[in-house]
């Protein structure tokens, strides 16, 4: 299974990039690839992408989520044909999933333009973690007290970033559940 490190957009928000599969070899049948993302030097979300054996899905895991996303092929000019993951919320083509679902579907906007409120309690929850001297990661434990710092401070700081996960959590699971709702019910994620 190929390691693929990328040096993400400052967000550090998941995502599964169709080109990245293909440069890494990872779009034939059987194939995993793990795509890490950082956010201020740490790797913050790990997301799994395995081709079934058709090639017409991949399943793609991220925490305790795992779907599968259909994929399609577009004739290139010069030759050879182009993968692209087809959306399971709006079924339009896609380069990039966040990491089930499209840019459009999942809120992301682009940087410069307002971001989905659960996207901004990721970073947010994120921020608060590196600032308690945590990885960022959102699949670890809370960190502990810092050296050195008040108990009441870090009893805040550590309330702070309980809200912030749970607006995330929150934030995400109300997106998948729209796409569960709009997606074939034979094919629910697993
Ligand atoms: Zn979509």
């Amino acid at each position: 299974m190929p390691a693929i490190s990328r040096y993400a957009t400052p967000e550090g928000l998941p995502e599964v990039d169709v080109r990245t599969l293909k440069r890494s070899g990872s779009l034939r049948p059987g194939t995993s690839a793990v795509l890490t993302k950082r956010y201020a030097g740490q790797i913050v979300c790990e997301v799994t992408a395995t081709m079934q054996a058709d090639c017409d899905e991949v399943l793609i895991s991220f925490g305790d989520r795992m779907a599968f996303v259909g994929l399609v092929y577009t004739p290139q000019r010069l030759g050879g044909r182009r993968a692209w993951f087809l959306c399971p919320c709006c079924k339009r083509r896609a380069a990039i999933l966040y990491p089930f679902v499209c840019r459009r579907c999942s809120g992301i906007t682009y940087p410069s333009q307002r971001e989905a409120p659960h996207h901004r309690a990721i970073r947010k929850a994120q921020k608060l973690r590196i600032r308690l001297g945590g990885s960022g990661n959102m699949m670890e434990p809370l960190p502990p007290r810092p050296w050195g710092m008040w108990d009441r401070t870090y009893r805040q700081r550590i309330d702070a970033c309980r809200r912030a996960d749970a607006r995330s959590l929150t934030g995400m699971s109300e997106v998948l559940q729209r796409w569960q709702d709009a997606s074939d019910p034979k094919r629910p994620p697993v």
